[in-house]
Formats: structure tokens, sequence, C-alpha cells
């Protein structure tokens, strides 16, 4: 279930990926909250230099594996604009990282690239649990689906 605590930490995505995309990178951003409630580590698309997998999931799988221990890590939780592409759902179980909460699907930007006559990406879209069967994810969440709607459809319009 989404809770108000859950919704904090999804708008702070929201916000890092509209930072992601006014300055030249693509619209996702995640936050790595820990068993406490603190916010431990936050990224946002860093691929304008021509890295695409610069993902912040990534980035925070890999924080996680030097800052964490693996107890802390299985019982902190990832939010994230975006739902995780699979090099990120690999990472995130590659570190025994914990719940996933995004606010839309990856099926969801599918959809909308295609309404918009976007050409797929190099990489199958494939649901978190797809590559991490063990996962606990939970997402999409309605109420921002509008926002991220909007902010990706800045991006190809440009
Ligand atoms: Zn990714």
């Amino acid at each position: 279930m989404i809770d108000d605590t859950d919704l904090v930490h999804l708008r702070r995505c929201v916000e890092l990926a509209r930072e992601a995309l006014e300055d030249g990178d693509e619209p996702f951003g995640s936050v790595l909250v820990d068993a406490g409630g603190e916010v431990r580590f936050e990224d946002r698309n860093r691929v304008k230099g021509g890295d695409e997998t610069r993902h912040p999931e990534f980035e925070i799988a890999r924080w996680s594996a030097t800052h964490l221990t693996a107890a802390e890590r299985a019982a902190s939780t990832v939010y994230t604009s975006g739902e995780h592409c699979p090099m990120c759902s690999a990472a995130h179980g590659w570190t025994g990282l914990g719940r996933i909460v995004y606010a839309v699907s990856s099926s969801q930007l599918g959809e909308w690239l295609a309404e918009w006559g976007v050409g797929s990406s190099p990489v199958a879209s494939l649901p978190i649990t797809s590559v991490v069967p063990g996962a606990q994810v939970e997402g999409p969440v309605s109420e921002l689906e509008g926002e991220m709607k909007s902010l990706h459809r800045r991006r190809f319009r440009s």
C-alpha cells in the first residue's frame, strides 16, 4: 500500500526528474530511504554526456553497495519516478535492495512513446519482477501520472 510518506518521497523523485529534464537529461529521479525513514541518497538521470547507463536507480544500487550493509539494503525502500529498466532492476536485485515504489510503469511510458511516435529503446521493456522475481514492487501511482507524462512529453517536443 502507498501511504502519505511514500507520496512525499515519490514527489521528490518527480522534482528530481524535472531537474534532470531542465538540465538536458531525461526526466527520471530516484530516492533511497532507509528503514528509519531517512533519505540516504538521491540522484537523477545524467545521460546527456553520452553514458546511457547513468540512471539514478543504478547509482543508488552502487552507492548502497558501498555505504550500507546487506541488512540495511534489504530493509530500505527505493522510490523512483519511473519503473526500473532491466539494467537497474538487475543492479537492484544483485545488491539485495528492498521494496521499490514507482510513480509510472515502464508499460505506461512505452504507451506514451508509441502515442508520440518515438522509436523504441534498444533495451527491452520488462516489469521489474520479470528480472527480479522476488522484488516487492508497488506502483503505478495515479496522482503522479499526469505530471510525469507532461515531463516526458516535454523531453520529446524540443
Ligand atoms: Zn535504468
